[in-house]
């Protein structure tokens, strides 16, 4: 199966210069070169995808894993990523995945199906990396699960362009999306992310489908309680029955900080009860 193919969600402007409208970086990509997910490429002036199919890792996980707490409780679920990010947080807690350049499993849409019947799962997480700059792949897979009768179960950053979030809720059953601060300053200067999309995905995506989200916290990066007390309020309003997953950080890839400490979340947890009426702790036991 080739790798590469015609991506969706770009466009050509008038001075030729090439822009991927898939997620809010909107990279200006210059022939013969990657968006900043390393897998996008403009090639003859056309945008491609470099990953589709390339299944870099897979496990069959309980769903409790992804994390979710109130949806299919007690299930299985095949889970599978790819490489490449669309952000580069300096903790990330998968980059030897994210970051891996060596050789892949090829794997078809019907054969991901395939093996997501298999095992007692009840369908397909995407995971590990970042789904959504796996896009067209994803969007083929859950289709098909669809028609199969599986779950979609999506485990993102949420750092999604409104469009092409908008053409692949309607098959996603259930997301997990991450709120790593409630900071644009560490969204920028931590993610090479921003913070508003990443609001403005959860607020769309409440309702429409099952939500939940995970703060992953760094002693002294984003753990004021006066911010988190924020973010747990915006939740609150949003919907207080949002479940919450406040998960220890252990240090990995460029973070040398010591692992979250148990007071640290107990205080975190402690200010989200205030607000949300399911709170778990992830990663350490309180
Ligand atoms: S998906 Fe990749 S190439 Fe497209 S805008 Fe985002 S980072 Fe850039």
């Amino acid at each position: 199966m080739d790798k590469k193919r015609i991506a969706k969600y770009w466009k050509v402007h008038s001075d030729n210069s090439l822009e991927c409208t898939l997620c809010p970086h909107r990279c200006k990509i210059v022939e013969g070169h990657y968006g900043r997910c390393g897998v996008r490429l403009n090639q003859d002036q056309v945008l491609y995808t470099t990953s589709y199919g390339k299944v870099v890792s897979y496990a069959y996980d309980p769903i409790e894993k992804k994390p979710l707490a109130r949806f299919e409780s007690g299930s299985t679920v095949f889970s599978i990523g790819t490489s490449g990010c669309n952000f580069n947080c300096n903790f990330c807690q998968n980059h030897e995945l994210v970051h891996f350049k060596g050789s892949c499993r090829q794997t078809s849409p019907s054969e991901a199906i395939n093996m997501a019947m298999q095992n007692g799962s009840i369908g397909i997480a995407y995971t590990y990396n970042e789904p959504t700059i796996w896009f067209e792949y994803v969007l083929e897979c859950c289709k098909l699960a669809k028609q199969y009768g599986l779950v979609n179960v999506l485990v993102t950053n949420g750092f999604i362009e409104e469009a092409p979030l908008l053409e692949l809720l309607p098959y996603i059953d259930a997301m997990n999306i991450d709120l790593k601060s409630y900071s644009d300053d560490f969204y920028r200067e931590i993610c090479d992310g921003q913070l508003s999309p990443v609001l403005n995905t959860i607020s769309k995506c409440i309702g429409l489908t099952h939500v939940e989200l995970t703060f992953l916290l760094i002693d002294g990066y984003n753990t004021d309680p006066v911010m988190l007390e924020s973010a747990f309020k915006w939740v609150g309003e949003l919907n207080s029955d949002i479940p919450v997953h406040i998960s220890r950080y252990f240090p990995a890839y460029q973070m040398t900080v010591p692992k979250t400490r148990l007071d640290t979340l107990a205080m975190a947890r402690d200010l989200a009860e205030k607000y949300l009426n399911y709170v778990f702790i992830g990663n350490a036991f309180l």
